[in-house]
């Protein structure tokens, strides 16, 4: 019998996951926050998703976070900010024997909830899929594209990758996680806040190149002092590259802003800053991009935090 997947938050991944896994005939399980999200879900019908214009519900089961039954398999599929509270909310349902899978983006998260949950394994995730919710219960498969998941503390495979290739899900073990997820971070931060201030596409940020390569040399200089040297590996030509290719897009940042949503700054320049000031490496373009980032996020009346 398969282990359950218990799914974390019915979001865009999350649903995106369910989805994928429950068609492949594997049991999966939606962990919402509380009763009246339970039956809000239910009333639903299930989970739908959108996939080149096709929508297909999903009866995956619901139950809330205060369930008693133990959880063995939790995928994490909350914003970053949401992440510990979330793994607090069934800290008494997990186990030596539970293995998480984190999907939120940055860092800092991810230590936040190893921290809650000392005995667990937590397996980071770093994904270029892309989905969004057009409604409750109800998510678009936006981008087709990949998931890296690996583990810093070990090196080992879990052998539950056989249900991702089951369900579809393009994915691969990563002995470098951490290298993954510093890139990212890089690359986000190198751009996304510039997008908003600029309120821009990233294509308008081929305006701003002086900026784009103060920004890059810093975050290099950073990644390679803080023990990340292979996430700064041509870091520019890669912005550059990133830039140009999706010119014509919104950053995520970008989005969560003009949808007035929370953005994830803390874990993301939030995080290159405060690293920084840990290693005593100067960062002062990032920090005053942060700076100004806040206030712009001030006086739109969103958390800047
Ligand atoms: P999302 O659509 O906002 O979904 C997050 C879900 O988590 C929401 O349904 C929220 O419930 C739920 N949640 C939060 N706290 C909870 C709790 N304590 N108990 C139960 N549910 C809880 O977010 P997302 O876009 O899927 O993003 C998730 C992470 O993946 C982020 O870090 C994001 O940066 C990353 N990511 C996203 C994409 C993408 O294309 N969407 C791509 C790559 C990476 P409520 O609705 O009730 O608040």
């Amino acid at each position: 019998m398969s282990t359950t997947w218990h799914v974390l938050g019915a979001g865009s991944l999350g649903t995106l996951w369910a989805t994928r896994l429950a068609r492949a005939g594997l049991p999966v399980r939606l962990v919402l926050r509380n009763e009246q999200r339970l039956q809000a879900y239910r009333a639903s019908g299930g989970l739908t998703l959108v996939e080149q214009g096709q929508a297909l519900c999903y009866p995956v089961p619901g139950e809330t976070a205060q369930s008693p039954e133990p959880i063995k398999r939790l995928l994490l599929a909350c914003k970053a900010y949401d992440a510990e509270a979330a793994v607090a909310s069934v800290a008494h349902r997990l186990s030596a024997e539970t293995e998480l899978i984190l999907l939120q983006n940055g860092l800092g998260s991810q230590d936040a909830v190893a921290n809650r949950v000392p005995l667990a394994r937590c397996i980071c995730a770093s994904s270029t899929e892309g989905a969004f919710r057009d409604g409750d219960w109800r998510v678009v498969f936006a981008g087709h594209g990949y998931t890296w998941l690996g583990d810093p503390a070990h090196p080992v495979a879990p052998v539950w990758l056989d249900d991702l290739g089951a369900a579809g899900i393009p994915h691969e073990w990563s002995a470098d996680i951490l290298t993954r997820l510093w890139r990212k971070l890089a690359l986000n931060c190198a751009i996304n806040p510039l997008t908003v201030l600029h309120h821009c596409k990233n294509g308008g940020l081929q305006e701003h190149r002086c900026e784009v390569a103060t920004l890059c040399a810093e975050l290099s200089d950073l990644l390679e002092r803080c023990g990340q040297p292979a996430a700064a590996e041509d870091l520019p030509a890669e912005v550059e590259r990133v830039i140009q290719a999706t010119a014509h897009n919104y950053s995520s940042m970008y989005q969560d802003v003009a949808n007035q949503r929370r953005t994830e700054i803390s874990y993301l320049l939030g995080h290159a800053c405060a690293v920084a000031q840990r290693h005593g490496v100067a960062a002062p373009h990032l920090e005053q991009m942060r700076q100004r980032l806040i206030v712009h996020l001030d006086n739109l009346g969103l958390p800047s935090d």
